[in-house]
């Protein structure tokens, strides 16, 4: 069987690196088996240098970015808890409902779609719940393109408040500093700009996080995302946890491997420089950005179309007539925007030509 040969600029997955792709040719290892645990060792080391932390608990978690997502809640909160979430598109929403399924009581501050999330109201949500275990956000929301600024909640180190942050659709796409920003807990996916297919979720914890686990008072809800035995396997006792996905691990192991031979300034230039050039060759085209620019993603680029134009009929020749698949609106936006990723191996000049030409044509 063939399948299709697409390129993928959606909101995720984007294409796979070579390297990945050449990796997944290889014979699968055991996950007990020691070149494998060399190899899963070297992941982490990497994943340190990508999130820019020294965590010693950082790993990817054997799930896509979702199960990073309720890793960190599940660990860090429990029942009673209050937590304040940032809303400005699904992925908050989504941050709310597992909070409120961990049992945390949720205070929300709200943004407008497409508009970014002013950082000074999360502090000052924090301020007025002084009790908050954890204060959450989505770095980079994929539902509208929009950038949360993250930098000035590196003030919530002097509180009780840990910082969790969502960075599935910024890590290796635009600069993220887990140190250098104090966040305390940050989980990402492999499949949007570390190039690598879905199915695992990198996360990493910082030491005030892993002492808040150390002295949780009741158990980690879910056996199979318990950082305590999760750690055990991938840490130096080696404990049989799970099955891990070895053939998953040595392809993000393979994509990490080619964002660090890149160097991640040359990756994230690369990144904006693409996303720049389609975000104004669709302006010139009568498409209007939907976000404002000083939070303009690169990598995701979330547009109205121009009146007339019938935005699911054009997405399906795109994919029917030139093999490019782009995405749909969602929420709000759903019928009548597009999102346009252009993430890490998709995210090349000749992506945006090539989606160019084939608009060109159609339109
Ligand atoms: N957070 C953000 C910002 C996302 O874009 C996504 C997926 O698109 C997720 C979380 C959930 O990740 P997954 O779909 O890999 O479970």
């Amino acid at each position: 069987m063939t399948l299709p040969d697409r390129l993928l600029m959606g909101p995720g997955p984007s294409n796979p690196y070579p390297e990945v792709t050449a990796a997944f040719a290889q014979p699968l290892l055991g996950h007990l088996d020691p070149e494998f645990l060399r190899i899963l060792d070297e992941t982490c080391d990497r994943l340190r240098t990508v999130f820019q932390t020294t965590n010693a608990l950082t790993l990817p978690i054997s799930g896509t970015g979702s199960a990073g997502m309720e890793a960190c809640f599940v660990n860090l909160v429990e029942p009673d808890d209050v937590v304040v979430i940032g809303v400005n598109g699904v992925f908050g929403e989504r941050m709310c409902e597992v909070a409120r399924r961990a049992g945390a009581t949720v205070v929300r501050v709200d943004a407008e779609w497409g508009q970014p999330i002013d950082p000074q109201r999360l502090l000052d949500a924090q301020a007025a719940n002084p009790q908050a275990r954890l204060v959450a956000v989505v770095h980079a929301e994929t539902s509208t393109g929009v950038e949360n600024d993250i930098a000035p909640l590196a003030a919530l180190r002097n509180t009780d408040s840990l910082l969790l942050v969502d960075a599935v659709t910024s890590l290796a796409g635009i600069p993220l500093e887990v140190d250098g920003w104090n966040i305390d807990a940050c989980y990402s996916g492999t499949q949007k700009c570390l190039g690598v297919p879905p199915g695992l979720s990198p996360v990493t914890f910082s030491a005030r996080a892993v002492d808040r686990i150390g002295s949780r008072t009741t158990p980690v809800q879910s056996w199979y995302l318990d950082l305590g035995l999760i750690g055990d396997y991938v840490g130096t006792a080696r404990k049989y946890h799970h099955t891990a996905p070895t053939g998953m691990i040595v392809a993000l192991h393979a994509g990490l491997g080619a964002v660090l031979d890149e160097g991640l300034d040359a990756v994230w230039a690369r990144h904006h420089d693409v996303g720049r050039m389609l975000q104004s060759a669709l302006v010139t085209r009568g498409f209007d950005l939907i976000a404002p620019e000083r939070s303009r993603l690169p990598q995701l680029t979330s547009v109205r179309l121009p009146a007339g134009l019938d935005e699911l009929a054009l997405r399906r020749r795109l994919l029917a007539e030139f093999d490019i698949e782009v995405g749909g609106g969602l929420g709000a936006f759903a019928g009548i925007a597009w999102r346009v990723g252009l993430m890490g191996h998709t995210a090349r000049r000749r992506s945006v030509s090539t989606l160019l030409g084939a608009l060109d044509t159609m339109l």
